[in-house]
């Protein structure tokens, strides 16, 4: 399967930037690891979608950033994490979760997704990440960070992503773009670019036909002149090892690691994000009884 990747784009006048993405063998990945159904396959793939492109964005070397839904919906929490060299990962609550086609005859993202509030925490290298948040509007992804970003950033921005899914459950295209105006936009550049996102159409569909990601930045920056910055390889990449979890072990509290201990069974945690297991004997688990 063709990399995932990521193209970053600037109008002429320094306007409005986009971020557009191929994510198809991420949401890929991310169905195989997960065995999602076809309607959480969607939520997964818009989400790592989002993670990747809001990602892209982090400039620090060790810069990570979290996506975090927290809503009621049947489908449960939806987690992802992206970093500054264009990995992503993510699992959702209830992978098995499927609902009906919604009033639009689309898979119900939203109302997999349900009501409830939006996180976005960026661990910047500062002391304390920042912690931004707002309500889930939709529950669709796409609105959400859009509404993430006007109110909790301040920022002007579009998203669309999309997932398309096989009747097999395989997934057939995943992608989206995110575009930002910059202080002191031109109103006049602000006006076209309202209408061609109004023209725009499916994002999943265009990527489904075929269009790469320079063909929506072409759609979206239609009329307006714009440089293409940079394109670079994203992936579904989780970075978990025993030794990371170990640490997680020593934080038990005293009580709680010597009652396992007492009962004489060996810890084996699973990575949500890739199910990596791994096995603590009892031996290892004495080592961390201060
Ligand atoms: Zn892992």
């Amino acid at each position: 399967m063709k990399q995932s990747h990521i193209i970053r784009a600037i109008s002429v006048d320094g306007s409005a930037f986009i971020h557009a993405a191929d994510t198809t063998a991420i949401a890929t990945k991310a169905r195989e690891l997960h065995q999602t159904s076809k309607t959480m396959t969607a939520v997964l793939g818009r989400a790592l979608t989002a993670c990747a492109l809001m990602s892209a964005q982090l400039k620090g070397k060790d810069n990570t950033m979290t996506l975090q839904f927290q809503g009621d919906g049947p489908g449960g929490m939806v987690v992802c994490v992206g970093d500054s060299h264009g990995n992503v990962k993510g699992y959702v609550g209830n992978p098995e979760t499927e609902l009906p086609p919604n009033a639009k005859n689309k898979l119900d993202v939203g109302g997999a997704v349900g009501q409830g509030t939006l996180h976005v925490i960026k661990d910047l290298g500062m002391n304390e990440p920042y912690h931004g948040m707002c309500p889930i509007l939709t529950g669709e992804i796409a609105e959400d960070i859009t509404e993430y970003y006007a109110t909790s950033e301040q920022t002007p921005s579009a998203c669309a992503l999309g997932v398309r899914v096989n009747r097999d459950l395989t997934v057939k295209s995943a992608g989206g773009f995110l575009v930002q105006l910059l202080p002191g936009a031109d109103p006049e550049i602000i006006t076209k670019l309202e209408e061609n996102l109004k023209n725009i159409g499916s994002v999943s569909q265009k990527i489904a036909e075929g269009m790469t990601p320079e063909q929506l930045i072409e759609q979206v920056f239609d009329g307006i002149p714009f440089d293409i910055l940079d394109q670079s390889d994203i992936s579904y990449t989780c970075n978990c090892s025993k030794e990371k979890y170990s640490r997680i072990l020593a934080t038990l509290n005293q009580k709680d690691l010597k009652s396992l201990i007492d009962e004489n069974k060996p810890v084996e945690t699973v990575c949500n994000f890739c199910n990596s297991k791994y096995v603590f004997e009892i031996d290892q688990l004495k080592k961390y009884v201060k």
